[in-house]
Parts: C-alpha cells; sequence; structure tokens
C-alpha cells in the first residue's frame, strides 16, 4: 500500500524552490472567481500570519535537503495579499529566508488591486522586503470593470500604477482579462495599448473562464451571460500577441509577456517542473523525490478548516488531499507544462530528467506527427515547441501527447 505521508521519501535537491504563501482575503467576491477567497470584518491579520508562520517552520524541513535549497521566489496571492498588513507580510519573508538559508536576491511578488493601494501601503510592503507587485487591472473601460464585479474604476489604475512606482518599485506586473461580457476587439485593444502606455515589466493577459459553481457559472447555464463568441475570444489573444510583441514584450508563456529579463521567476518554476511550498488555505506544494517521484498536497480549502488544523497540529495542517505522482505522471507533465512556454521543451534537458527522449515512446511520437501535421508543433532535432496557432489549441495538443490519457 502507498504510504500516505508526504514527508517521506528522499528530497530531490537539484530542483529550485519557490514558497507561496497564500492570503484568502477580498473586500468582495467578483462572480467568476473561484478561488479560495473568504470576506471578513475585520480580517484576522495576526491569528493568519502565525497560521502561515507556523506552517512555514513545521513543513521547511520538507523541503531540505542536507545543505538548503535554491530558494528562488517568494509569492503572495489571493485573495487580495495587498490587504495584509505589511508587518505581516514582513514575518512570512523573514520566516522563509531564515528557515531556506536564502541570501540572494529573491523575487518577491504581492498580488494586489487598484484601489486598494497607495504610495504608503506599497512603501510599507517594499520596506518588507516585496520587491514585484502584481496588479489585478482586467480592463481600462469602467463598464467592463462593473460587468464582471471589479471594484475599482478606471481612474485608480493609473494611480495605483504611480503608487507602485513612487514607492520604488521596479518590477510591475499587470494582469488583463479578454473574453469579456460585452467586450469588443476594439475595447481590448484598447485596454493593451493603454496598458503599454503604463510600461509595466511584465503582462498577464488570460481568457475569462466560465467556473460551474460562481454567479457568472449560473448565469451561463440560465442562458443569461453574453460573451464574445470563440471566434472573437481567439482574435482577441492574436491581437495581444501582435500588440504587445511590437511594444517589445516577449511572448514567453500562453499568457504571459515579459520586457527582457523580466519573466516571472516564480512561475517559471511551475512550468520547469521546481519545487514548491504553499502555506496557508488552500496551498498547494510539490515536492520531487530523488527516485523521479514526487508528492503534490494541498491544504484544505475553507478558512477555518485550515486555521483550526493548522492550530491543532502545531503549524501542519492535514492536507486536504495528497498525490504520489509517479514518474510517469511527472514526465508526462513536465512536457505538458514545458509545451505552454514558447521556449517549449528542451529534449536534452527533458531525457536527462526523466530518463527518456520525449518522442521515445512510439504512441507519442505518432501523435505528434499529426500534431505537426495541424500545423499546431514543431518538432526540431533538439526542441518540441508549439507554433503560434498551436498556443490556441494548447490543451488538445497535450492531451494528444499524454501517454496513458
Ligand atoms: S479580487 Fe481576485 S481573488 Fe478576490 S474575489 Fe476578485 S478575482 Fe477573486
Amino acid at each position: 500500500m502507498t504510504q500516505v505521508d508526504p514527508a517521506t521519501g528522499i528530497l530531490d535537491t537539484t530542483r529550485p524552490l519557490g514558497v507561496y504563501v497564500h492570503f484568502p482575503f477580498c473586500r468582495a467576491r467578483c462572480p467568476y472567481c473561484d478561488f479560495a477567497t473568504a470576506m471578513r470584518e475585520p480580517i484576522p491579520h495576526a491569528e493568519y500570519a502565525a497560521a502561515v508562520v507556523a506552517e512555514l517552520s513545521a513543513r521547511s524541513g520538507w523541503f531540505r535537503g542536507a545543505r538548503a535549497p535554491d530558494l528562488q521566489s517568494i509569492y503572495f496571492g489571493g485573495g487580495t495579499p495587498g490587504l495584509w498588513r505589511p508587518e505581516a507580510i514582513g514575518g512570512a519573508i523573514e520566516s522563509a529566508c531564515r528557515l531556506f538559508d536564502a541570501t540572494g536576491p529573491l523575487e518577491i511578488t504581492v498580488e494586489t488591486n487598484p484601489g486598494e493601494v497607495t504610495t504608503e501601503s506599497v512603501a510599507a510592503l517594499r520596506a518588507a522586503g516585496v520587491n514585484r507587485v502584481s496588479l489585478g487591472i482586467q480592463a481600462f473601460q469602467d463598464h467592463l470593470l462593473a460587468a464582471i464585479g471589479r471594484k475599482h474604476s478606471v481612474a485608480a489604475i493609473a494611480a495605483a500604477v504611480h503608487a507602485v512606482r513612487a514607492a520604488g518599485i521596479d518590477n510591475l506586473c499587470a494582469d488583463l482579462m479578454f473574453g469579456l461580457p460585452g467586450q469588443t476587439v476594439d475595447d481590448w485593444r484598447h485596454s493593451l495599448d493603454v496598458l503599454v502606455a503604463l510600461s509595466p515589466e511584465h503582462i498577464t493577459a488570460y481568457a475569462l473562464t466560465i467556473e460551474r459553481g460562481t454567479p457568472f457559472g449560473a448565469l451561463e447555464r440560465a442562458g443569461k451571460l453574453q460573451r464574445p463568441d470563440d471566434e472573437t475570444v481567439a482574435a482577441m489573444y492574436s491581437a495581444a500577441h501582435e500588440v504587445l510583441q511590437a511594444a517589445d514584450f516577449e511572448h514567453y508563456e500562453i499568457s504571459s509577456y515579459a520586457r527582457p529579463g523580466r519573466r516571472a521567476v516564480h512561475n517559471t518554476l511551475y512550468w520547469t517542473g521546481g519545487a514548491y511550498l504553499g502555506v496557508g488555505a488552500s496551498a498547494s506544494s510539490f515536492r520531487p523525490l530523488a527516485d523521479g517521484t514526487g508528492w503534490r498536497f494541498c491544504n484544505p480549502r475553507a478558512l477555518e478548516t485550515y486555521l483550526r488544523s493548522a492550530a491543532a497540529r502545531k503549524g501542519n495542517p492535514l492536507p486536504a488531499k495528497i498525490e504520489r505522482r509517479t514518474a510517469e505522471d511527472l514526465e508526462n507533465e513536465g512536457l505538458w507544462l514545458g509545451l505552454r512556454t514558447c521556449d517549449g521543451v528542451d529534449r536534452v534537458a527533458h531525457a536527462r530528467r526523466y530518463g527518456r527522449d520525449p518522442l521515445w515512446f512510439s504512441e507519442r511520437a505518432a501523435a505528434a506527427e499529426k500534431c505537426v501535421d495541424a500545423g499546431w508543433l514543431s518538432v526540431a532535432p533538439d526542441r518540441l515547441r508549439l507554433t503560434a496557432t498551436g498556443f490556441l489549441f494548447a490543451d488538445e495538443v497535450s492531451s494528444r501527447l499524454w501517454l496513458g490519457a
């Protein structure tokens, strides 16, 4: 019987590490949002900070081998972690750096929303060690922001960007969404143009997805959510590629664009099979093992369950889900994640990590050939890569190349 304990097995110490801290609180719930969020007034800043720091301490040993891992990033996601008191964020940063002996420069990101930041609040984050801010801008039309239930206005966006810059943060990521109810291709192009003029270092442009359990999911099932059709959404995706590449952003992952040297370190860890320790309600972790297998596990999603379990078990909450990933699972995932990036899959590096060239399997080689014929995939002696059209069919390509599906 498989031993269901993610602390067992010898850690693969060759992989870099990222720490993810989930802060679940938001001022209000957006009707499309499926993340683990909680509305509490007042926010229990200190109680939540204590739980997160205790969890970092309890689980850091699972991610340390004989020597400290190469900690490369700390990411505060949510929820809206920009609402967390800066001293709480600073405490979590200090703990992670101490527990993993981090001395070098790390990417330390906090997500927040326009309308919820001031120059003073960002300056306090900066003083706590944060060097990257991710702003949930989403659109530059007030009627579209209202349509998706966002609480900020277009006027608040420029003010937020100004606050980030005034506080000395030189690494700004901006999120934009397309495929919104009532959005036209012209609206989308306008949002891209205005955002480019604000000069962020990184842009994430992603399509609205409708999740079943959300108010938008119910509206869609009732036929009351008027969204652009698939062709228009594809045109929006292509417009983002065209506008942002022309503005010297590198399109380095399906939804991600960066100025030279400003790719997201934390997300790159996910796409390249790095280890990650996720703390806080609903946070997921991946602990790769030296034998080529690994553990993936996540914390309880409900805030109260997480806090109760963390307190009762000395900072080590009972995971809500634990999966032992076999070497075959991880090989499939490595290919799937690599194909999300414009670098694609380096065949030599893949063979070094997983023991075989990705096209060694005849079943997959045949599927890859069909994807090449469809114009979705390029196969070179050193690399597999999605084509520009292939990015639109990334899930389809991945499922065809997934062995044992
Ligand atoms: S602000 Fe973000 S995390 Fe919070 S409810 Fe809206 S989409 Fe979800």
